[in-house]
């Protein structure tokens, strides 16, 4: 990219012509060649979620030793290419070091596209355990605390962990993440939607459980660290360290003013009605048998989103080093690490990113749309 708004592998927004330069196709695989000129580019490319590399690269101290394998939440095209092209443009690139990454990540088995990760948005009573078989401590429960549970797997030296449960459990506390998971909603069909009150578990999860590479079922403790060690490829969990640790939990369960505090949290929810209609499983022992078999699922490390990104003025002009803008260029969205280059900070509100992408996206079109009339 060349400045004053010229640009060599766009991304986003071109508003209006005058200056020239010569560019590439921006997909991987060139086309050929063609130049692209405007007064003002505005780069809406996303984050770095689809590469890899990328963020192991940026991977914090604070969040331990880069997960050598992860599953793609993001789609490739999520790849951070312009950011590096904004970068060599002279755009300054902040905050790096900020991303949210979910724990609790499948291998879908039916990819939309490469290493397609799909996140389990799981209800809170799933028995988490690391690689090596011990419980994650409070307040790492399903659902809890995304980057916190991030920094505790991180330390344990392994990059997967998890979730052991029942298939009471699955059928009312399994979501999945992602339009094509939920097409009661994407349908907008009340009707379907309904469907979630009645027993068994949802399509796509019975899909998950029955297809999906990281799943063990099981009637027996035994035989579930069994398979976990199978899919695993390794023999890091022993059957009775695992038992004991259900068993405790289960104990918990009898007690009506347990200290477990995730039994609390469990019974803490069930006090919403429609957690407890459509969210939150009755409790109970997770080696009861009416309430089999047991399920064990393999939890990978799912890039998701990046936090920092191209640093922009209140204007979204993306700024370069010396803090003066740089000529013509604006980003929003993702690449501007949802406005400004990381307003989210080291941490995030679950669910808030498209607001930062559209109110970026709103100042940025009409920045530039000012500065060309
Ligand atoms: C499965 C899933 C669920 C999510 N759920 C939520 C949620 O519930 N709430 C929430 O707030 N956020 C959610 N997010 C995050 C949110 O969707 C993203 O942060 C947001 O879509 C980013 O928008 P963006 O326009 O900045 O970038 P993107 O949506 O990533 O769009 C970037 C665009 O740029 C194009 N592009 C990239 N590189 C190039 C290039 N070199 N040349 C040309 N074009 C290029 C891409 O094709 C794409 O169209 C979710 C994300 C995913 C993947």
């Amino acid at each position: 990219m060349k400045t004053g708004g010229t640009v060599t592998g766009v991304s986003g927004a071109v508003l209006a012509d005058s200056s020239v330069a010569r560019g590439q196709t921006s997909s991987r695989e060139a086309t050929g060649e063609f130049t692209l000129s405007a007064q003002a580019v505005i780069v809406t490319s996303g984050g770095i979620g689809g590469d890899h590399d990328l963020v192991r690269k940026a991977w914090p101290a604070r969040l331990g030793t880069p997960p050598k394998r992860m599953v793609a939440g993001v789609p490739a095209h999520v790849d951070g290419r312009m950011l590096g092209i904004t970068e060599a443009a002279g755009g300054q690139i902040i905050n790096p070091d900020r991303m949210w990454h979910y724990t609790e990540g499948l291998q879908n088995w039916d990819p939309v596209w490469p290493n397609h990760g799909i996140r389990i948005l799981p209800g809170p009573s799933s028995l988490w355990l690391d690689a090596t078989g011990k419980r994650l401590p409070a307040p790492c429960y399903p659902g809890f605390d995304t980057l916190g549970t991030l920094k505790h797997l991180m330390a344990t030296g392994h990059d997967y962990s998890w979730f052991v449960l029942t298939q009471k459990i699955i059928e009312k506390e399994f979501a999945l993440s992602g339009s094509e998971q939920n097409p009661d909603l994407t349908n907008r069909s009340v009707r379907q939607v309904l469907q979630r009150v009645r027993p068994g578990a949802p399509a796509p999860v019975e899909a998950f459980k029955q297809k999906g590479a990281d799943f063990v079922v099981a009637p027996t403790v035994e035989e579930l660290v069994a398979g976990m060690n199978t899919l695993a490829g390794s023999s890091l969990l022993s059957a009775p360290a695992v038992k004991a640790v259900i068993e405790s939990r289960d104990r918990q369960l009898t007690n009506p003013f347990a200290k477990d505090a995730q039994i609390t949290a469990i019974r803490g929810a069930r006090a919403y009605r429609g957690d407890k209609l459509i969210r939150v499983a009755t409790p109970h022992r997770l080696l009861d048998p009416k309430a089999g078999p047991l399920i064990a699922v393999r939890l990978n490390i799912l890039t998701r989103k990046t936090l920092g990104g191209l640093h922009t003025d209140l204007s979204a002009r993306v700024l370069q080093s010396d803090g003066s803008p740089l000529p013509g260029v604006y980003a929003a969205g993702e690449a501007a690490g949802f406005g400004g280059g990381g307003m989210h900070g080291y941490n995030s509100l679950e669910g808030t990113f498209l607001g930062g992408c559209l109110f970026s996206g709103r100042v940025a079109g009409r920045a530039a749309a000012a500065a060309i009339a």
